[in-house]
């Protein structure tokens, strides 16, 4: 029998660009120290009020307009209401019923394997972080550092289906959130969080209607996309086995978790025991109106994209698809690569110098392009020194890697390496001249088709120590060949 997979994501995303906190004035920052970076309001003490902060607003509904999603004529939250040590208020302050959330019913285009996807967006929602917990042995900590954190939850339909195309699809997502700045969207920080959603079905059975879906697995909060590749696959062999075995249908509907350690999905709860939130709206927050005006200027604020700049680069650049690929991975390569770029460099030489040595040495040493010496200026004049014949590209290379290790000015080190190329048409005709008078016999070789130019060369380079001109020695050497 063959299967059809469904998978569902919700993915949180920590907004991490704002200043303060997304309803206090506790600062949006990590703080080593915990519970050092909070206020009154997020810690729940009586008589304090939330403030809506505008630019978490701003950026959600940035957000939601990337992903193509009806955005709401006014902004109003909800509370949901539960209890957890986490949670100091009982309430978590969030968006849930249409048309309340920044956006909803959004179609969103993406890439899997060179082929475009598209992914239904149910809805793409603001609300504020929990506090984080640490449990050890007989007790546990409560950190409020995140408490109240900006958190954007966006929910798909259960349009994927295979791994492949979720984890494509989180990627391009974390991009987005990079390129637009919203957030660093960095999953070692915890700042991503996703919640995995898989079923099978028939695969002969019609997809459409939900009748014929099978039974929803849903997996909390998986912390990285290697685990929500892993946990998919792992959940797809487990339902399929269960379905073989015809215990398929006496599944119920229930919540597992991904443990890293068994590499399996582990059990929680059936969602018949789901928690009833009481949804109600958040009564200290007064419901606001959108101006179209707002909306249009942060429409005009959204960047360049990835995708855009793939696009760009194929075919304004050509570069190939796989150099495109790797230069957009990370926003501020491709910011580099923009900037030399914009300096004149050659597209295609400037590409080939961050695929091949930049890339190549920051994987090496695992640091990031920004804290690297090297600048777009420094690439960019080194590219030059190599385009007006002062070094050769061999050692354009090597200044490269010395910029990099030594942190100096790629002029003060052509200079410091003596590697200043001669592409003075006089210093190298005069050796010329010298090696040509010592060797009569070898020109009548070469005149009779026998290969000697290459060992005129190399005595020019020898009597320069590597520093004349390649191209302008072979052009002098065939110059005085022929006045002979
Ligand atoms: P719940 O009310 O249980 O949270 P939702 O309908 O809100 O369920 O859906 C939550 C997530 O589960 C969404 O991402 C949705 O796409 C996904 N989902 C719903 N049904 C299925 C299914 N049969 N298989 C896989 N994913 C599903
Ligand atoms: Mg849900």
């Amino acid at each position: 029998m063959d299967y059809k997979v469904m998978i569902g994501l919700e993915m949180h995303c920590e907004i991490s660009e704002t200043n303060t906190k997304v309803f206090s004035s506790a600062e949006n920052s990590y703080k080593d120290i915990p519970n050092s970076n909070i206020r009154p309001v997020d810690m729940a003490f009586p008589g304090t009020l939330p403030v809506v902060n505008k630019e978490a607003v701003k950026m959600a509904l940035k957000a939601s307009m990337i992903l193509g999603c009806q955005l709401p004529t006014h902004i109003y939250f909800e509370r949901k209401n539960y209890y957890y040590p986490d949670l100091p208020k009982g309430y978590q302050i969030t968006q849930e019923t249409k048309p309340a959330p920044v956006g909803s019913y959004g179609l969103f285009k993406y890439e899997c394997k060179g082929e475009e996807k598209t992914v239904r967006i149910n809805n793409i929602h603001l609300e504020e972080d929990a506090a984080s917990s640490d449990h050890y042995g007989s007790f546990s900590t409560i950190n409020y550092n995140r408490a109240g954190v900006p958190l954007l939850e966006l929910v798909t339909e259960p349009d994927f289906r295979s791994a492949d195309e979720a984890v494509a699809f989180l990627e391009t997502m974390r991009s987005i959130y990079q390129y637009a700045d919203i957030s660093e969207a960095d999953s070692r920080k915890g700042q991503i969080r996703c919640d995995v959603n898989v079923s099978i079905m028939e695969s002969d059975k019609d997809e459409t209607d939900p009748k014929n879906w099978g039974t929803k697995v849903e997996i909390k909060n998986v912390n990285s996309f290697g685990g929500v590749r892993e946990a998919i696959n792992y959940e797809i062999d487990r339902q399929i086995e269960l379905k073989e075995s015809g215990k398929y249908d006496e599944m119920e509907q229930q919540t597992r978790r991904w443990d890293e350690d068994s590499m399996s999905t582990i059990f929680m709860r059936s969602k018949v025991d789901a928690i009833d939130y009481k949804y109600f709206v958040e009564p200290n927050i007064p419901k606001f109106k959108l101006s179209p005006e707002w909306l249009e200027s942060i429409r005009a604020e959204i960047p360049e994209l990835a995708s855009e700049r793939k696009a760009k680069y194929i075919s304004q650049y050509g570069l190939s698809d796989y150099d495109a690929t790797i230069i957009v991975k990370e926003k501020d390569i491709s910011n580099f690569y923009e900037e030399t770029v914009k300096l004149g460099a050659d597209v295609k030489k400037a590409a080939n110098w961050l695929t091949s040595v930049i890339l190549g040495y920051l994987n090496k040493n695992e640091i990031e392009i920004k804290d690297i010496y090297l600048t777009p200026k420094m690439l960019f004049e080194i590219m030059d020194l190599v385009e007006s014949g002062k070094i050769s590209s061999k050692q354009s290379k090597e200044v490269l890697m010395h910029v990099l290790d030594d942190k100096k000015e790629p002029a003060l080190l052509v200079k410091e390496l003596g590697m200043e190329q001669i592409s003075d048409d006089s210093t190298i005709r005069e050796i010329v001249v010298k090696v040509l008078d010592e060797h009569p016999d070898l020109i009548e070789d070469h005149r009779k088709g026998k290969n000697t130019f290459d060992f005129f060369v190399g005595q020019v380079m020898k009597a320069t120590r590597g520093k004349a001109n390649p191209s302008l020695t072979a052009e002098i050497i065939r110059e005085e060949i022929d006045k002979r």
